[in-house]
């Protein structure tokens, strides 16, 4: 599968044989999306500067969102079979990766935990970037 990034905001840009999957809290699959604590929190750590007194920092983000993602995969396998049975898809969420001095938002990671899926099951991946 070829596997995408993007900006929700960016949507229109998306050729038309790439599949959109939205994997925010917000609007999107809650299959695949983080906790709004984590969403929030993520969000107060970057913006105080990445002070480790301040929500939720990047290394607990990823932990906890590794766990929502093997947790997923345990609870709804079909789903999880189908997703990297799919040929182009684009991960989006709704975080600016250009505004964001520190590159962080989980579409990232999700990118990676599918590469890795990917990889388990045999089933060839290519890390196509983000859509600008
Ligand atoms: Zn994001």
């Amino acid at each position: 599968m070829d596997i995408y990034t993007i900006q929700i905001a960016k949507r229109s840009k998306l050729p038309m044989d790439i599949e959109f999957i939205d994997a925010t809290r917000k609007s999107g699959d809650l299959r695949l999306a983080p906790t709004w604590n984590m969403v929030m929190g993520v969000k107060d750590h970057i913006a105080a500067h990445c002070n480790p007194e301040i929500g939720v920092s990047i290394a607990d983000f990823r932990r906890q969102y590794r766990d929502i993602i093997q947790q997923s995969i345990m609870d709804d396998r079909p789903f999880w079979e189908a997703l990297v049975q799919k040929e182009k898809i684009a991960i989006a969420c709704y975080c600016s990766l250009e505004t964001n001095k520190i590159k962080f938002c989980h579409r990232l990671l999700l990118k990676e935990y599918l590469l890795h899926l990917c990889h388990l099951k045999q089933i060839p991946s290519t890390d196509c970037g983000e859509i600008t």
